[in-house]
Order: structure tokens, then C-alpha cells, then sequence
């Protein structure tokens, strides 16, 4: 049995046809069956849909063998331990800096307000800005309107977020897209399969 942890939401919706084509269909709708693991039409593998921020952990520990996660999340968790052996070019967006809009470029020390404090703070340090970085689970958008942060660093998709909360986006730190992510243990005691899988999604990935 293949265990994949796919990231809900954006990314699992646009992995679905990536993993069609592998044959792989979830029997039951997470969106109406509360069901945590689902299987699908292939026996021998089965989806967990977690948070995004999990599938590095899941993965990690062997708990899952494979998993699907933003390149952003992968960055924040340290994902040294996994293999990334595929760009699935999925959920692709822009991690950036954003402020209020009009606002003057902040001298000195700047506040941060992020869910990617390791990103963000490597990021400042490496063009030598002194910041002090305020970690928030959701909602970045909030922190200059309200005067927490001085901006902010989140995903840029389409702008429509940070116009419809008068923010403006500033400096692009990375594009950013979904990667396939391999257990290392697993990569080894189920060699044939996960490589029949990569070989599969590769082929997708060619004819797209
Ligand atoms: P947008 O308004 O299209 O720029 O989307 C921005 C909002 O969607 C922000 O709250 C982001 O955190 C989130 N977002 C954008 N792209 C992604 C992605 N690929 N994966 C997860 N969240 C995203």
C-alpha cells in the first residue's frame, strides 16, 4: 500500500487530474465524507488530505510515502529529510512582500507579520534589513491596516486579497509551486512502485 498526503484545498483540487491520470481516484468526496483517509481506485493506494503544513511531518515520519505540498511550506518545515524529486507545477503563486498601499518604504527596523517566520527572516537578513518578524496563523492582510506590522509576507495569486484590502504587493521573494515530495525509507522498501508512479506524473507533467 502507497500512502499519498496531498494538502487540502487549492492544491488538492489541482492535484486530482495529475493523479487520475495515475489512475487514482478517490472513491469518496472529502468535501461530503468525513472519512481522513480515502481510498481510492487503485488498491494499493490511498489519500490523506491534511493541512498543508502537516505533509511535511507526515511524510517525514513514514506515515505517509508520498505527499504533495507548496514549495512555500516545504521551505518553512526544512524538508532536508525528503526527497523533492518533481516539480508538479501545480498551485503556482508568488510568496511577496505586501504594505498598505502608498505607503513610504519603512526605515530601520521593520515588523513583519507572516505564517513563514524562517523564510521571512532569512529573506530581510539577506538584504541586510534589520525585522522583526511577527508569526500569525491566518489573515496577514489585517496586520498593516490595524497597525501590528509594518507589511507582510503571504501568497500572491491573482492580487485580489491584497486589493480588496488595500494592500499592494511589493518585493517577490520566490515563485512558488507544488512539489512531490518521497519518503526517504519508503524511496528504498518501495522502490518499484514509487518509481512506477514518478515515471507516471512525469509523463502527465511532459504532455501538459
Ligand atoms: P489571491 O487573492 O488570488 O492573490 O490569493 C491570495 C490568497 O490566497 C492568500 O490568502 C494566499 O495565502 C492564498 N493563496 C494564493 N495562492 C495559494 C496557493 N497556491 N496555495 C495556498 N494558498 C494560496
Amino acid at each position: 500500500m502507497l500512502t499519498i498526503a496531498v494538502s487540502k484545498g487549492r492544491i488538492y483540487e489541482e492535484a486530482l487530474p495529475l493523479l487520475a491520470e495515475a489512475g487514482i481516484v478517490p472513491i469518496d468526496d472529502p468535501k461530503t465524507c468525513r472519512k481522513l483517509i480515502l481510498a481510492t481506485t487503485r488498491e494499493d493506494v490511498q489519500l490523506v488530505i491534511i493541512r498543508a503544513t502537516d505533509v511535511p511531518t507526515f511524510v517525514e515520519y513514514g506515515a505517509a510515502d508520498l505527499g504533495i505540498a507548496g514549495k512555500d511550506v516545504l521551505l518553512e518545515h526544512g524538508a532536508e529529510s525528503l526527497y523533492e524529486p518533481l516539480d508538479l507545477n501545480i498551485a503556482c503563486c508568488r510568496l511577496m512582500t505586501a504594505a498598505h498601499k502608498g505607503a513610504p518604504e519603512h526605515q530601520g527596523r521593520i515588523r513583519v507579520a507572516t505564517k513563514y517566520v524562517k523564510i521571512a527572516q532569512s529573506y530581510f537578513a539577506s538584504k541586510g534589513i534589520q525585522a522583526e518578524i511577527i508569526k500569525l496563523y491566518g489573515s496577514m492582510e489585517l496586520a498593516p491596516l490595524v497597525g501590528l506590522a509594518d507589511c507582510i509576507v503571504d501568497l500572491v495569486d491573482t492580487g485580489n486579497t491584497l486589493k480588496a484590502n488595500d494592500l499592494e504587493p511589493r518585493e517577490l521573494i520566490m515563485n512558488i509551486s507544488s512539489r512531490l515530495v518521497v519518503n526517504k525509507a519508503a524511496m528504498k522498501m518501495k522502490h518499484e512502485a514509487i518509481s512506477a508512479l514518478l515515471i507516471q506524473f512525469e509523463k502527465t507533467l511532459a504532455n501538459r
